[in-house]
C-alpha cells in the first residue's frame, strides 16, 4: 500500500478532550474519529488493528468449539420484559419506539436474544451442550462516557453464551471459555490478570474478570502475594476481626458537641476509630414503579472501614442506579436520623443493614439520633438489631487477605473481558427447558462470556506506547512494516523500496511504502505515531543496496543490505505474528 494513496491524517496536537494515552494516540494517529461523546468511527488503520483483534478472538472461539452467529442489535422490549430487565437495566438501556409505538432497545448485551433463539430450537438433551457467539456493536448510554474506546456508548463486544444440561457441563464450558480468554489476551500481547469478580444481582457462584493492568484502569484489583487470592475490590471478601470477648458495659449517652464526623467524635472521646460505628444513609426507589415512595436505608459499619457499595446493592437486591445518598432532611423527618449523629438506636421506618463485623464487636460508640450526642457501649443484639447483616466492607491494600491473612496489595486494571456462570436465571424466566433421557423437563444451565473488542484495542495501546506514539505488538499491528523512501523522486530508491516491499508481502507481511512528498522528519514522526513494528528506510545508500533497519520498540538504526533487512523483518514477523 502506498502512503500517498491512503486515507490517513495524523495530528500534531493533542486533542483537548483526550486524557489518557490510548485516546490521545488513537486520535492523533488518525485511527479513530469522534462523532459525538462516546461514539467513534474507525479509520482504515484503526479498523485494520481492530480486525486483527477480532480475528484473534474468532480463531480462539472457533478453536474452543463455539459457533459464530450474528444477532440483531435492535431488540424488542417484550423479551426484556420477559426476563425482568426492561426496568432493572435502568437508564443505560438505549430505548426507542418504532412508528407504531412499539418499544425496542439497542442491545447492551444479548442474553435475552440468545435465550429466545435457542428456546425455539432446543428441546432435548441431545442438542446440548451448545456454545454460540457473535462479534457485534453494543449500545450503553453510559453516565460518563470517557477515555475514548475504553468507556464508549457504542462499542464492539464479542459475546458468547453456553447452554448445558447440568452444572458439571457448565463447569466445563466455563473453564473452556476461561482458557480461550487467556489465549486471546496472550495473543494480543496484554499484561493482564484474571480475577474473581462480582456476579452482581444475578447471584451465581462464579465470575472472573480479565483485567489489563494499567494505571488508568477503572477496576481496582486486590491481590495477595502469599496465596492465589485475586479479586476485584467490589468482590473481595473481608476477613473480620474475631468477635470480642469483652463484657457488655452499660449503655451511656454522652454530650459530644459538634462532632459530626468519625474523626471528630473519636478525638473528642479519645477512642480509636475502630471503636466507633459509622452510619451511611441512602434511599432507593422501585425501578418497576418509580412513583412508589422512596425507601430509606441506614447502613452501619466500623468507623475505620469503607463501604463497598456493590456488596450493599447485592444484599438489597436492587440495581445500583436505584440507590443513592439520601436527602437527609427528608430522611430525618421519616426515620428520626440526625445528620452527623445517626446511630442504630432510635431509628425507625428504614431498612437497617449492619456489617458482619459489628455483630461480634463490643462497647462501640454510635450517634444517638440526637444533635450533639453519642452513645457509648453500644452492642449489637442488646441495643439494636438489623434487617440485614452482611459483609459491607471494602477490602483495601494493607488489610489482611481473606484467604491467608497476609496484607493484600492493590493494582488498577482495565476490564477487557468477563466470564460468568448464569445458571438458570434466563432459562427459567424465559422458559428455555430441555427434556432428559426420561422425558423429564429441566431448565438449561447457561453461562455468558464477553470481551470488549474495542476496549481491548485501547488497552493494547495503553500498554504499548511511548511519548512518540503507538508501538503495536506484531499480532495486532495494522501493518507490520513501513518502508520509508527518503526521496521518492529518486528512481533507485523507489525501485529498491518496491522490491523490499514485494519480498515482505510475499512472506505474509502487510507493508506501507511511505513515498509521500514530505520531509523525512515528517515521515519518521508519522511512522512512530502510527506505530509500525518495523521500519526500513531507503535513502541515499540505496545505490549500494544498503538500507536502514529499525524496530519501533527500540534499539539502534542498523545499516543492512536490502536482503538482510528483509530477512530480519520476515524472521521477526514469523516469530511474533501469532503471539508477541
Ligand atoms: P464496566 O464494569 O466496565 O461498565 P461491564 O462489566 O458492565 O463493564 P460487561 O457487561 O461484562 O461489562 O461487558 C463485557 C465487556 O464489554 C466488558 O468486559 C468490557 O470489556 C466491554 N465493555 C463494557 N462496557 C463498555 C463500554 N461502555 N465501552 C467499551 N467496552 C465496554
Ligand atoms: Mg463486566
Amino acid at each position: 500500500m502506498k502512503a500517498s494513496q491512503m486515507f490517513l491524517s495524523t495530528l500534531r496536537e493533542v486533542p483537548s478532550e483526550a486524557e489518557i494515552p490510548s485516546h490521545i494516540l488513537l486520535l492523533r494517529a488518525g485511527m479513530i474519529k469522534k462523532l459525538v461523546s462516546g461514539v467513534y468511527a474507525f479509520m482504515p488503520m484503526g479498523y485494520r488493528a481492530l480486525r486483527k483483534i477480532e480475528q484473534i478472538v474468532r480463531e480462539e472461539m472457533d478453536a474452543a468449539g463455539a459457533q459464530e452467529v450474528l444477532m440483531s442489535a435492535l431488540q424488542p422490549a417484550e423479551l426484556w420484559q420477559e426476563s425482568g430487565r426492561w426496568y432493572a437495566y435502568g437508564p443505560e438501556l438505549m430505548r426507542l419506539k418504532d412508528r407504531n409505538d412499539r418499544e425496542f432497545c439497542l442491545g447492551p448485551t444479548h442474553e435475552e436474544i440468545f435465550t429466545d433463539i435457542v428456546r425455539q430450537q432446543v428441546s432435548s438433551y441431545r442438542q446440548l451442550p451448545l456454545n454460540l457467539y457473535q462479534i457485534q456493536h453494543k449500545y450503553r448510554d453510559e453516565a460518563r462516557p470517557r477515555f475514548g474506546l475504553i468507556r464508549s456508548r457504542e462499542f464492539i463486544m464479542k459475546d458468547d453464551y453456553s447452554f448445558d444440561r447440568d452444572e458439571a457441563g457448565l463447569d466445563v464450558s466455563y473453564k473452556n471459555m476461561y482458557n480461550a480468554y487467556e489465549k486471546i489476551f496472550d495473543r494480543c500481547g496484554l499484561n493482564y490478570r484474571a480475577v474473581e469478580a462480582d456476579s452482581g444481582a444475578i447471584g451465581g457462584s462464579n465470575s472472573h474478570e480479565f483485567c489489563a493492568l494499567s494505571e488508568i484502569g477503572e477496576e481496582e484489583i486486590i491481590y495477595c502475594d502469599h496465596c492465589s487470592m485475586a479479586a476485584t475490590a467490589e468482590r473481595a471478601a473481608f476477613k473480620d476481626t474475631p468477635a470480642s470477648d469483652e463484657e457488655m458495659l452499660p449503655l451511656e449517652k454522652k454530650l459530644t458537641p459538634g462532632t459530626k464526623t468519625i474523626e471528630a467524635v473519636a478525638a473528642y472521646l479519645d477512642l480509636p476509630q475502630s471503636r466507633t460505628i459509622k452510619a451511611l444513609l441512602l434511599e432507593t426507589f422501585d425501578p418497576e414503579d418509580p412513583s412508589a415512595p422512596v425507601r430509606y436505608i441506614a447502613c452501619f459499619l466500623r468507623g475505620d472501614r469503607q463501604l463497598n457499595k456493590t456488596k450493599l446493592i447485592n444484599a438489597l437486591g436492587i440495581p445500583d442506579y436505584a440507590v443513592q445518598f439520601a436527602d437527609e432532611a427528608a430522611m430525618a423527618a421519616a426515620t428520626g436520623c440526625v445528620g452527623g449523629f445517626t446511630g442504630p438506636i432510635g431509628l425507625h421506618d428504614c431498612t437497617v443493614v449492619v456489617d458482619t463485623e459489628l455483630v461480634g464487636a463490643r462497647n462501640l460508640c454510635a450517634g444517638a439520633c440526637e444533635a450533639d450526642h453519642h452513645y457509648i457501649n453500644v452492642n449489637y443484639g442488646r441495643d439494636y438489631k438489623a434487617d440485614i447483616v452482611t459483609d459491607l466492607k471494602l477490602l483495601q491494600a494493607g488489610d489482611p487477605c481473606p484467604v491467608c491473612g497476609q496484607p493484600v496489595k492493590s493494582a488498577r486494571g482495565i476490564e477487557v473481558g468477563q466470564v460468568f456462570k448464569l445458571g438458570t436465571k434466563y432459562s427459567e424466566a424465559m422458559h428455555l427447558y430441555f427434556k432428559d433421557e426420561n422425558q423429564q423437563e429441566h431448565p438449561v444451565i447457561m453461562g455468558c462470556y464477553g470481551i470488549g473488542v474495542t476496549r481491548t484495542l485501547a488497552a493494547v495501546v495503553e500498554q504499548y506506547h511511548d511519548d512518540n506514539g503507538i508501538i503495536w505488538p506484531m499480532s495486532v499491528a495494522p501493518y507490520h512494516a513501513v518502508v520509508t523512501v527518503i526521496n521518492p523522486k529518486d528512481e533507485i530508491q523507489m525501485s529498491l523500496a518496491g522490491s523490499i516491499s514485494a519480498r515482505l508481502e510475499a512472506a505474509g507481511l502487510e507493508v506501507v511504502i511511505d513515498e509521500r512528498d514530505e520531509r523525512p522528519g515528517v515521515k519518521f514522526k508519522d511512522a512512530d505515531l502510527i506505530g509500525f513494528p518495523i521500519r526500513i528506510t531507503v535513502g541515499k545508500k540505496a545505490a549500494d543496496g544498503i538500507v536502514e533497519y529499525k524496530l519501533r520498540r527500540g534499539g539502534d538504526n542498523t545499516d543492512l543490505t536490502a536482503e538482510e533487512a528483509a530477512d530480519a523483518a520476515i524472521e521477526l514477523y514469523n516469530r511474533e505474528k501469532i503471539r508477541p
